[in-house]
């Protein structure tokens, strides 16, 4: 496996690489959930590329970036274990230099949840895929489910500027009592821990009264908050039953549907969704 930290090293053995290329876009510390996205991407491609590199440009000023997890030797060991072909961990100002003044901005499907709840996270998120897709240059892009709006402002931004790469979903990895694996799930004490399955559940809820032929919408948020509610640990940011495409907040369920929420556990903000009535796939 091969570390590049450079962008002209990156074009270099770029340029080598002969057939299909799947990239694997990653801030590191990886677990379970982003090992999925490296065996479907090393599966159906010639080549599987990785980037390792926390995004300062999409936390917010009080958010986690001096914190976020890090060990690049542990992340460097599991991507080599898993076939992966070249990993690119650029600096940050190898991303952005001191004059960089050009951003990708998304609109509107950014104005909610994720969205509202963190301004300016999704500019940061399209702007770094962007660059990471204009220097890989891979065929197929794999984004996990679980950051269910980011698949879809990243899909939209491909699809808006045409840039020709192909994003292919992939399931949520979850812990056996449901919680999703995340990299922010090291920051959970041990009660917070436990806590954090409510979250799982709250969207099990939601899927299991749609399944039974609800479509009141309400209905659908009012079954996820009473769950939230059970656990005293967890303070809900929001609870979303939203069109699967626009993610506008729905009234009635007549299309596919996204159930999403974001809470915080202590001082870990997490974040879940199941899509309701998707077609190529049995449920999450
Ligand atoms: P991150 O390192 O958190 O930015 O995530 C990198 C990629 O891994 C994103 O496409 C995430 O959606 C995906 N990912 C994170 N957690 C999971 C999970 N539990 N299951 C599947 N994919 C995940």
């Amino acid at each position: 496996m091969q570390v590049l930290r450079t962008i002209p090293d990156v074009r270099a053995v770029r340029a080598q690489a002969q057939g299909s290329l799947g990239l694997v876009p990653t801030m590191g510390y990886l677990h379970a959930g982003h090992m999925a996205l490296v065996r479907a991407a090393r599966d159906a491609n010639d080549h599987c590329w990785a980037t390792v590199f926390v995004n300062s440009l999409q936390f917010g000023q009080n958010e986690d970036f001096n914190t976020y997890p890090r060990d690049l030797p542990r992340d460097l060991a599991l991507f080599e274990e898993a076939g992966v072909d070249v990993v690119f961990v650029p600096e940050a100002e190898t991303m952005y230099t001191a004059d960089f003044s050009t951003y990708v901005d998304v609109e509107k499907l950014t104005d909610r949840l994720e969205g509202a709840a963190r301004p300016g996270h999704f500019r940061g998120v399209t702007t770094v895929v962007c660059k990471l897709l204009n220097i890989v240059q891979p065929h197929r892009v794999y984004l996990g489910r679980k950051d269910a709006q980011q698949l879809r402002v990243i899909r939209r931004m491909v699809r808006d500027l045409n840039i020709p790469t192909t994003i292919v979903p992939v399931e949520t990895v979850r812990e056996p009592d449901g919680l999703a694996l995340s990299s922010r799930n090291v920051y959970l004490k041990p009660d917070e821990r436990q806590a954090a399955s409510v979250l799982y559940q709250a969207l099990q809820a939601a899927q299991q009264r749609f399944a039974a032929g609800e479509r009141n919408a309400e209905t659908l948020r009012a079954a996820m908050h009473a769950v939230l509610a059970q656990e005293p640990l967890v303070s809900v940011d929001y609870v979303s039953i939203a069109d699967d495409e626009s993610l506008k907040e729905l009234t009635t369920i007549e299309r596919p549907a996204l159930a999403s929420l974001a809470a915080r556990i202590g001082t870990t903000r997490l974040i879940d969704a199941m899509e309701l009535g998707r077609e190529d796939t049995t449920p999450e």
